[in-house]
């Protein structure tokens, strides 16, 4: 066994670990060098791959040259200076050792006794991050509120449509599922239709109200106002509203103060997802973009897009975690200790952990600790506030505030230069730092405008230069160029644009020729 890697070894793992790290920063070294997209065919790995797994070990220069040679050609480039697609999904140096750390830790905390630091390291720096939003107090954990790190937006949307459905059960009885009627836009994410799927609201019940340019793609209250009305008049109860800061398509933003006085007449449960324009609200002035807030029942961003910190990291804040932990509070024999039974809050534990147990059952009836497998669909959970409190603490905020800036500014300078393109048009005001634009089809033609700008997107990625991706607003097919990966500059920009516009002048030439 001499030389082979053990299951766990200091020595062992400071030596490997150093090696990957190596390799790691060797990667971001040479990250421009790869194609942003994959370039690979369906099927690609299991050509290169054994069919089963090695009977004996092999070394970690053999499966480091296997990255290289057989994984890294079917990656897309995340990190790569020349990504402008979808959102970003940062990684930087302070979210790496985050996660590091935590990798190194990977306790389960599921409850304040499995690590009271993952608990209470979580409060405190979602309570940070609560105040450099400048969200309401009530969202605080010194009030009946607080935040919480979730995987993702959606399992976000998903917790609080559960919170939100089992409030108004409980008023209105559990036979009235069929009555909950949730609202959105056409521009809301699909993690709310996944959440109502999973929370059994009927299909028949989910209002999608209809946006279009008039309002920039923005939900409009009055179209709200009416179909709220339509409902309530037909025996329905409105329960749910969900607005969005920055629409993942086009950045809209909804307009929360109007639509935070609609859901508070009806008595419903107000959320609202800032997945990815949450962090620019860092910015005083940003900020205006959530006001509103105040009014709000729950608020997430993304601290894994546009905040430095590595995948995942969403921030959920809720104004009334009582409503959260009835929706999601279970209490399992397996986590129940001897001496309480009932207790809904610890698990069982030796005898050397029993002062350490009768303290925590103290603090938990008194409210004092926080559960936050009641917050959340799974039990487990990672030690994910160390990755934002890294950001936090060694970036600082002024840092990040300056990287938000440098981002938009950097999505300015590419509108400027597409609105200079008489060939090219801006199709929706930008707001942060997404460029909505399209080719003009020479003939004017809408579906023929449609194909160009779709072939367009294709021969740009398959160059490998960049990736950019596309969305569809009111039938018309529109490029989207998203800036935020840590990595890029304004070189980057004027780069992918000279990419756009030589791809562009090839398709116009082949046009003409036909
Ligand atoms: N909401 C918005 C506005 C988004 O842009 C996205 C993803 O881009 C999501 C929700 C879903 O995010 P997640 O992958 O964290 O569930």
């Amino acid at each position: 066994m001499d030389g082979e890697l053990k299951p766990m070894d200091a020595e062992q793992l400071r030596e490997n670990a150093h090696r990957m790290v190596d390799f790691i920063a060797d990667y971001y070294k040479s990250i421009e060098s790869f194609p942003v997209l994959s370039q690979v065919e369906p099927g690609y790995l299991g050509k290169l791959l054994p069919d089963s797994a090695p009977d004996h070990p092999e070394s970690l220069q053999q499966v480091l040259e296997d990255v290289q040679a057989k994984i890294f050609p079917g990656v897309t480039h995340w990190q790569s200076p020349n990504y402008f697609a979808y959102y970003p999904s940062n990684s930087s140096i302070a979210g790496f050792m985050g996660e590091m750390l935590s990798a190194g830790l990977n306790i389960v905390g599921f409850s304040w006794i499995t690590s009271p630091a993952a608990t209470e390291l979580e409060i405190i720096v979602l309570d940070w991050l609560a105040k450099l939003l400048n969200l309401p107090d009530d969202f605080l954990s010194t009030g009946p509120g607080g935040g919480v790190i979730q995987g993702t937006a959606s399992e976000a949307v998903l917790v609080v449509l559960l919170a939100a459905r089992d409030k108004f059960l409980a008023r209105i009885g559990k036979s009235s599922l069929d009555k909950l009627v949730v609202y959105s836009s056409d521009q809301t994410h699909s993690a709310l239709q996944k959440a109502c799927q999973i929370g059994g609201i009927y299909p028949e019940n989910c209002r999608v109200l209809k946006t279009d340019a008039s309002t920039n793609y923005a939900l409009s209250p009055d179209l709200l106002d009416e179909m709220i009305s339509q409902d309530i008049s037909t025996g329905l109860v409105p329960f749910l509203l969900c607005a969005t800061v920055g629409t993942t398509s086009s950045t809209a933003v909804d307009p929360l103060p109007a639509l935070a006085t609609v859901a508070k007449r009806n008595g419903m449960w107000f959320h609202i997802d800032a997945a990815y324009a949450g962090s620019a609200c860092i910015c005083p002035e940003y900020r205006p973009y959530i006001d509103g807030v105040e009014e709000a029942d729950s608020f997430n961003m993304n601290a894994h897009k546009w905040f430095l910190t590595n995948f995942d990291c969403s921030a959920l804040w809720i104004k009334d975690r009582k409503a959260l932990i009835q929706a999601l509070s279970t209490n399992p024999e397996f986590l129940k200790n001897k001496l309480n039974p009932h207790s809904s809050g610890t698990v069982m534990l030796t005898t050397r952990w029993i002062r350490c147990r009768q303290d925590y059952l103290q603090a938990s009836q008194a409210n004092m600790v926080l559960d936050y497998r009641d917050w959340q669909i799974p039990l487990g959970r990672r030690f994910r506030s160390l990755k934002l409190w890294m950001v936090l603490r060694l970036y600082g905020v002024q840092n990040l505030q300056q990287y938000i800036r440098n981002h938009i500014e950097l999505a300015r300078q590419f509108e400027d230069l597409v609105s200079q393109d008489p060939r090219f048009e801006v199709v929706t005001p930008r707001i942060f730092s997404l460029v909505c634009f399209r080719l003009l089809s020479p003939d004017n033609d809408g579906d023929k405008g449609n194909k160009l700008n779709r072939d367009l997107l294709d021969t740009v990625n398959s160059t490998g230069k960049i990736f950019i991706s596309h969305t569809v607003l009111s039938g018309t097919y529109i490029l989207r160029f998203a800036v935020g990966a840590p990595l890029t500059e304004e070189r980057h920009v004027n780069e992918a644009w000279k990419v756009l516009q030589d791809e562009a002048s090839k398709l116009l030439a082949t046009i003409q020729n036909n």
